[in-house]
């Protein structure tokens, strides 16, 4: 369902990734581990199109649709979705009409209402989007506006990251809704990319396949579990290693 071929891309001229491939089928989820400054923030932008990412070679492949050139917000009509790793305050929207506009005909205010519910945003929905919110709300107020729009595939960028032990959980939920986690992975119709710097997201969602990104570039694919526990043990220098040494899982 999304296919990335030989993808390279640059912000303000300079290359960032380089010849990433990566394939999602319906219902899965994978996690795109990696050290700061590897490229993850652009791999998400550039799959939802942000014009500053330029693609300069590949293509992104979307429900078998080339959605390479294809603007932003018709990927985002096509089914694409992503909450951001930061944020920015939008002073002058209401939380509610952000959430009221992803809904577009569905926005009824009983299903912003029950939305609210779930994310614990019911006081924050009359507050200008994101101004003044704690890094918890922030991450609740991302999800709850995805959970309006109702993407098909769902990027996240860091969902756990300034999140305390509480809010996580919740978080996870969240995610797990918007995933489908409760049906049978040949009922969902939704598929997910998550980002994690950390991996602690993966102790409340479950992900079929993760990857590391180092320098711009996929360094291997596996058990994410198993990626996670030789991170922490043998830190990203052993993944540098793997792809001095060519070693590409992913082709
Ligand atoms: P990550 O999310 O893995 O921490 P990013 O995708 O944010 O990494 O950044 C990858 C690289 O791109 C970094 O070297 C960063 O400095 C650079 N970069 C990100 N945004 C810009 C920008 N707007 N202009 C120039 N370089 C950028
Ligand atoms: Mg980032």
């Amino acid at each position: 369902m999304l296919e990335l071929k030989g993808l390279s891309a640059t912000i303000e001229d300079k290359e960032i990734l380089h010849d990433i491939n990566l394939t999602i089928g319906q219902g899965e989820t994978h996690v795109l581990f990696g050290p700061n400054g590897s490229g993850k923030t652009t791999l998400l932008m550039a799959i939802m199109g942000f014009p500053r990412y330029q693609i300069t070679r590949g293509s992104i492949i979307f429900k078998g649709k080339d959605i390479t050139s294809t603007p932003l917000d018709e990927r985002a009509r096509l089914g694409i979705g992503m909450s951001f790793q930061r944020p920015p305050v939008v002073r002058g929207v209401k939380t509610q009409d952000m959430v009221s506009a992803s809904l577009g005909d569905r926005g009824d205010e009983a299903t912003i209402t029950t939305l609210a519910e779930r994310a614990n945003m019911t006081d924050l929905l009359d507050r200008d989007i994101n101004y003044g919110f704690s890094g918890g709300e922030i991450k609740r107020s991302e999800l709850m506006q995805l959970q309006a729009q109702r993407p098909e595939l769902t990027l996240l960028d860091e969902p756990e990251s300034g999140v305390d032990l509480v809010n996580i959980a919740l978080i996870g939920e969240l995610i797990n809704e918007l995933l489908e986690k409760g049906c049978h992975i040949r009922e969902r119709r939704c598929m997910g990319l998550i980002i994690t710097h950390t991996g602690h997201i993966l102790n409340y969602v479950n992900a079929r396949t993760g990857y590391v990104m180092v320098n711009g570039r996929i360094s291997c694919g596996g058990d994410p579990h198993e990626i996670l526990a030789t991170i922490k043990e043998k830190g990203y220098e052993e993944c540098v290693r793997c792809i001095l040494r060519g070693v590409e899982w992913l082709r």
